[in-house]
Parts: C-alpha cells; structure tokens; sequence
C-alpha cells in the first residue's frame, strides 16, 4: 500500500479513537482499532494508550498471525489483537474493526440481554440483530474463540460481561456500525424502562430484508426464519443466519409485545419473586383485560 494511502488510515484511526473516547465508549485504555491494509497486514491501535489521545506514530502494523511488522520502538500491538485476528480470518468481506465498551450496550451484554429484537427499521436492514458472544477472559484466545461464530454472521456483536464488536467494510463503516449499536441500546433502553416495545411484525421484517438487496446493503447473512413455521427440533443457527425476534401478523407492520407477560410467567414458574415496575404493572393489566375481552 502506497505510505500516503497508510497516513491517511493512521489519521483515521486518531480520529475514531477520539470520537469513541468523546462519546464515552471507552475509559482509560479501553477499546481497539484495526483495518486491513493489504493481503496479509492490519494497522491496529497500540497496547495500553488512551484512545481519545493517539497520534498517527502509535500504529502498529502486523501480519494476519498478529506478529508485529513494523512499530515504533517499544509499541506492541492491542492486547486484544486476536479477536480482530479472527474476526478477518472468518470475514475475508471485511476490511475494520472496532472494538470499544460503550456503556447501554456494555449494560445489555452485563444483563444477558441481547439485541435481538425488530424495533427499529435501520437497525433490521443494517445489522439485522446483534448477539451476545459467550463470556472469555480478555485477552486471550478464549475471548477470539467465543467471538469466532457469531463474526461469519453478523457485523455488529456484544460480548458478555465486556463490551461491544463492530465490523465494516472500511473504518468509518465499522465505527458508524458502533454507534448504531450503542444508539440501539439507548434506544431499547428507554422503551423498557416505558414499559412496552412495540415490535416490527416478521412480514415487515422480510419487506426490510428486500431492502437490502434494493439498496445494495452487504449484510454477511440472512435473517433466521421464522421459528414458529420452521419444524419442531429446528432452529436458526446464529452462526449461519441473524435471529431476529418478529412475531408473524400478517396485514400489520407494528405487533405488541408480549415478552413483559411471558417474563412474568417465567418467574412464577421458578417460584422466584415478582418485581415489576409501576407501568409494567400497568401494561400486564391491560393485556389480562384485552384477553378475557377477545374471550
Ligand atoms: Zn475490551
């Protein structure tokens, strides 16, 4: 790669590390960045510097087994460099990736609750849905290895107890993936908090997934069918399709949710304690009325 074009992606990746250090993605040394920079080289961010104060010098370019090419004197490569490893081997499409710890997303990942669910247009034809890859000790390979067969399918992953994953075609694309993430999560966030999400029905989820090939959106995989027509025993397999939760209503494009009550039903079944929140309390009465009500 001609070193104009190489100056040009140091600088870019100062600059993403600043936008994630000012919107709080990362604190202290969190986070890491890396773009493909030739068939078998990645330029990645430096072990142990905050990213909101790079400078294009502090770049570390490897090879795809992660052995440093070329660095300044005493500069190692992110200590997080095997899971971006595994993320280009698994993704030849793929040419950046960012890894931050943005704090609505990072909360989702803590709690075990993925991002699994069609709410918002946007994020059904970009990302499709975002999963949670297993907890593994960062890192170490453990960590690459839980990350390893969710990357074949999605471009945007949380991983548990630690943060988030976002891959692109270039790093703007991957930062922008992010933020999406993070704007996501706030955005769930706050319908629960409210209450109740009103979620996209799976027939509106298709006429999304037709959008993306109108658009020329890449997306490395299709959303999963529907598992109430798929036979019994099947499932869909997030390494191979994006599990996007849509309940089939044909003829409407918005379907209530009814996860509050099924939650309810859950904890009850284990005799555990039931704490709701005054308007979950609220949206569960109206359901039990509007169901003796269609009775
Ligand atoms: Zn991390």
């Amino acid at each position: 790669m001609p070193s104009a074009d190489l100056a040009e992606l140091r600088d870019a990746i100062v600059e993403i590390g600043r936008r994630l250090w000012q919107r709080g993605f990362v604190a202290s040394n969190d986070g890491n960045i890396s773009v493909r920079v030739g068939p078998d080289r990645l330029l990645m961010t430096p072990a142990s510097v905050s990213k909101g104060f790079m400078t294009p010098d502090m770049m570390v370019v490897t090879d795809l087994d992660g052995r440093v090419i070329e660095g300044a004197p005493g500069r190692k490569p992110s200590s997080e460099a095997l899971m971006h490893l595994v993320a280009y081997r698994e993704r030849p499409d793929i040419g950046a990736v960012v890894h931050s710890h943005p704090p609505l997303s990072t909360g989702f990942a803590v709690a075990g609750i993925p991002l699994d669910r069609a709410v918002l247009a946007e994020v059904v034809t970009t990302l499709g849905s975002i999963p949670i890859a297993d907890y593994g000790t960062p890192s170490t390979p453990e960590l690459a290895e839980a990350v390893a067969p969710l990357v074949k399918a999605h471009d945007g992953l949380l991983l548990a107890n630690h943060g988030a994953l976002a891959l692109g075609k270039d790093l703007f694309a991957a930062y922008y993936k992010m933020e999406t993430i993070e704007h996501f999560a706030r955005i769930s966030l706050v319908a629960r908090m409210l209450g109740r999400e009103r979620l996209l029905s799976r027939e509106e989820v298709d006429r999304l997934q037709g959008l993306r090939d109108r658009y020329g959106i890449a997306s490395p995989a299709p959303v999963c069918p529907d598992p109430a027509t798929m036979p019994a025993g099947a499932d869909g397999d997030a390494a191979s399709c994006q599990v996007v939760v849509a309940p089939s209503s044909p003829g409407e494009r918005l379907v209530p949710d009814t996860s509050v009550a099924r939650g309810v039903a859950a904890a009850v079944g284990t005799g555990g304690e039931i704490r709701l929140t005054y308007a979950q309390l609220t949206s569960l009465s109206e359901d039990v009325v509007k169901e003796i009500v269609q009775a």
